[in-house]
């Protein structure tokens, strides 16, 4: 038996073209995915029951001998890698454009992409997005796991730099791991082509398809989907709602701490300050809505994936700063730092706090923003926000 499968191959020359990244290595090919093999006395997922999916874009090793359990990153198609796959070398950006698309595809049901692993004590579904090494598939599932009688699984996508096409292949792998078949629909997550629009979960029944050639089959999960379709097609939006159930509200509240410039401090123009803070939510990474008040008088109003601007020769004289950010719940954190702005040639009151430390943009120090584990991509995503320097006195 084939024990491993591809999900999406490039069309080649076929119609409508693809939207996959040629640097990927993709090609066609007609690989089939096995059904799992029904483990004696395992149970169905109990329907509607919440689910976890973390995309892991940080490679690693891969263990064997203890099925697919993402725990301790375990698969049964790790020599199809050397038993290692290579981290994603995207930025942080292009981290978080993947999560965003990702979490778009699965607004109506209970799944939470994280992008960090959950603890040990959660069930999760993991699929590793990193660098595959030479494959002629865009990512692959260990099997179709029927009713997700095997809980949280370990597939794997390719690093693809497209979160249009990422995030398909990322669902594409888990809905694998949660019994979802392959159809014969170019506008469904689950057709094993990426195609040029975007795919969702597709609330229509859709005929299954064994393999890249279309070929029709009954398929292997009918259990599930004859609760909504005939036999042969597969419903994946109704499928999603009934394993996961709805979307989980998002209730918690993120935290907020500046962390520059210093509280009372006070600065000599010409200046720039940084204006950092630590971000840390149940869902973070996100962009959150940055709003701040300069004095009561809103001063910027943006999307941001953290706070991290820079403050470029401010007005002279006393600054209230209060800043708010609000999470994709509407969840609310705020926080307000006091800062003084003395005119050229000023000098600084007695006992000022270090000047360099406070003036200074921070460089590398400021990886913390909101990102404090990681150190090469955090200094990618702080440029990125650095070099967002408008023209105005704040940046
Ligand atoms: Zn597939």
């Amino acid at each position: 038996m084939v024990m491993w499968a591809m999900v999406v191959a490039l069309a080649g020359g076929g119609s409508g073209g693809d939207a996959f990244d040629p640097d990927a290595g993709m090609s066609r090919d007609t690989p089939s995915i096995p059904a799992a093999e029904t483990i004696p006395g395992s149970q169905a997922r109990p329907v509607g029951t919440p689910e976890f999916l973390y995309v892991n874009f940080d490679g690693g090793l891969l263990q064997t001998g203890c099925g697919n359990d993402p725990h301790y990153d375990c698969s049964t198609l790790a020599h199809l890698f050397d038993g290692y796959v290579g981290p994603f070398e995207g930025n942080f950006s292009q981290r978080v454009a993947i999560l965003q698309e990702t979490r778009k595809d699965l607004a109506d049901f209970g799944v939470t992409t994280v992008i960090e692993r959950p603890p040990d004590d959660l069930d999760y579904t993991m699929v590793v997005y990193g660098d595959l090494g030479a494959q002629s598939f865009a990512g692959i599932a260990p099997y179709i796991d029927c009713e997700d009688t095997r809980g949280g699984d370990t597939s794997f996508t390719a690093a693809f730099s497209s979160s249009n096409t990422g995030s398909t292949v990322i669902l594409q792998e888990a809905a694998h791991t949660w019994g979802l078949e392959h159809v014969d629909a170019t506008s469904d997550i689950l057709n094993p082509f990426k195609s040029v629009g975007q795919q969702s979960f597709r609330d229509e029944c859709f005929k299954i398809v064994a393999n890249t050639d279309l070929e029709p089959t009954a398929g292997s999960c009918n259990q599930i989907h004859q609760r909504f379709c005939d036999i042969g097609y597969q419903n994946s939006y109704q499928e999603m709602l009934l394993l996961f159930g709805p979307a989980v509200p998002d209730v918690e509240a993120p935290t907020l701490e500046i962390t520059s410039p210093v509280d009372g401090s006070t600065h000599v123009n010409p200046t720039t300050i940084a204006l950092l803070g630590e971000i840390d939510d149940n869902l973070h990474p996100q962009f959150y809505s940055v709003v701040i008040w300069d004095n009561g008088e809103q001063l910027f109003d943006e999307l941001h994936v953290g706070l991290d601007l820079l403050l470029v020769n401010p007005p002279l004289g006393a600054h209230e700063f209060v800043v708010q950010i609000t999470d994709d719940g509407g969840n609310v954190a705020e926080a307000r730092v006091d800062f003084t702005i003395l005119a050229e040639g000023s000098e600084l009151p007695a006992e000022p706090e270090d000047p360099d430390e406070v003036d200074e943009p921070k460089g590398v120090e400021s990886c913390a923003v909101g990102q404090p584990d990681d150190g090469p991509a955090a200094l990618l995503w702080l440029l990125a926000g650095l070099a967002m320097v408008r023209r105005r006195w704040w940046s």
